[in-house]
């Protein structure tokens, strides 16, 4: 007897990340359902699947609650840029913790297992360097940052606890800053607004001085992290860090790159920092080679230049910015 097929849905599954990962699944055969509210993201991600007889879009805001069968669930809804996610900081909210609680209890009633998008901005502005994921972290909880960090912490919360009291399999990965192709042209993070100024031939915005560091990760090796993890034995949850280990730039070093591998003529201006912006951010990467043998291969010079190849490759036109939040003034975009 053939073994029935797996059906998984991925939310957020038209975004960046998760249009990769929608991608990956349904290339494997698994039959996939993409949740999403298309709030940071458009069709063109995903339009390639729309005709692949195991590909799905359910138009859904993951912050109501949805009733369907599934085998797996991968929970990414959420904006992740900082302009996006404090345009409004009480829907951030919400996504996630509501997001969460739906989800997971989603998971319980089909007994699925399920993975959830975390990120390294648990671990605030860190003041150890790098970060393990034993690390508490150091997060302002009134801050403009804390409606994201603090409702993605309470997301770990919850599926600790429907784990510990419902016995849910669940997994976490907390994702450092990831990188590539699919990127919202106007998403506002540093990798996208540096690549399109410099192919505008206009200024390059750096935040403050431009010594702050991130670590960043091609999202080849992200989506691979994780499908890794949500095979992974059930004796690993987690939380386990994803992010590249030797990646990590100053925005200064990174604003050089782009100019370098897109031969622009732009110039680098310095805009002021904003509130909470953490100074450094380095994943100890440690348990997931342990227990995941997952590292990542692609060097941010090779990832920027396939991004770059990417971004040249678009109808800018046909991408409206999500929000109207003031930082695409300051960015120029
Ligand atoms: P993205 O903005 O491209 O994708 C997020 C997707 O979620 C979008 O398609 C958006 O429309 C959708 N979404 C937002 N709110 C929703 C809601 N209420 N209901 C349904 N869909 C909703 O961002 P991404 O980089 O692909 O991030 C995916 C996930 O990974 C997010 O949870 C994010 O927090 C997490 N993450 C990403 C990074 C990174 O560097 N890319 C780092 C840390 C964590
Ligand atoms: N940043 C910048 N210029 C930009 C956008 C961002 O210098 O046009 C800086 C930002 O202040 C932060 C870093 O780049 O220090 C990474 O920002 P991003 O929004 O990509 O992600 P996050 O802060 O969530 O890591």
């Amino acid at each position: 007897m053939s073994t029935p097929l797996q059906r998984i849905l991925v939310t957020g599954g038209a975004g960046f990340l998760g249009s990769h990962l929608c991608e990956q699944l349904v290339a494997q055969g698994y039959d996939v359902l993409c949740l999403d509210n298309f709030f940071t993201s458009q069709k063109q991600n995903i339009t390639h699947l729309l005709d692949r007889p195991n590909f799905q879009l359910i138009r859904h805001d993951v912050s109501l609650p949805i009733w369907m069968e599934v085998d797996q669930i991968y929970n990414l809804a959420c904006p992740a840029s900082p302009v996006h996610y404090q345009f409004n900081p009480i829907k951030t909210v919400k996504t996630s913790v509501l997001g969460a609680i739906n989800m997971c209890g989603l998971a319980k009633r089909t007994q699925a297992k399920i993975l959830q998008a975390s990120t390294s901005e648990v671990y605030g502005d860190p003041q150890v360097h790098p970060q393990p994921e034993n690390y508490r972290g150091h997060v302002n909880p009134i801050g403009v940052r804390a409606c994201y960090d603090e409702g993605k912490r309470c997301a770990e919360t919850l599926f600790f606890d429907y784990h510990r009291s419902n016995g849910v399999n669940i997994r976490v990965v907390r994702i450092f800053n990831t990188y590539g192709p699919r990127m919202h042209p106007y998403d506002g993070r540093v990798v996208s607004n540096f690549i399109i100024q410099a192919l505008k031939d206009k200024d390059l915005s750096i935040y403050g001085d431009g010594s702050q560091t991130r670590s960043f990760c091609y999202v080849d090796d992200m989506i691979d992290g994780f499908v890794r993890m949500m095979a992974a034995p059930d004796s690993f949850i987690g939380p386990v860090n994803l992010g590249h280990p030797e990646g990590e730039f100053t925005m200064q070093q990174l604003a050089e790159l782009v100019l370098e591998l897109t031969g622009s003529k732009s110039r680098i201006t310095y805009l002021p920092l904003p509130d909470d912006d953490p100074a450094q951010r380095r994943p100890d990467i440690t348990l997931a080679r342990q227990h995941l043998g997952w590292e990542p291969t692609v060097t941010l010079h090779e990832g920027l230049a396939k991004t770059v190849e990417y971004f040249r490759s678009i109808d800018l036109d046909r991408f409206q910015p999500p929000t109207d939040h003031t930082a695409h003034k300051s960015s120029g975009l």
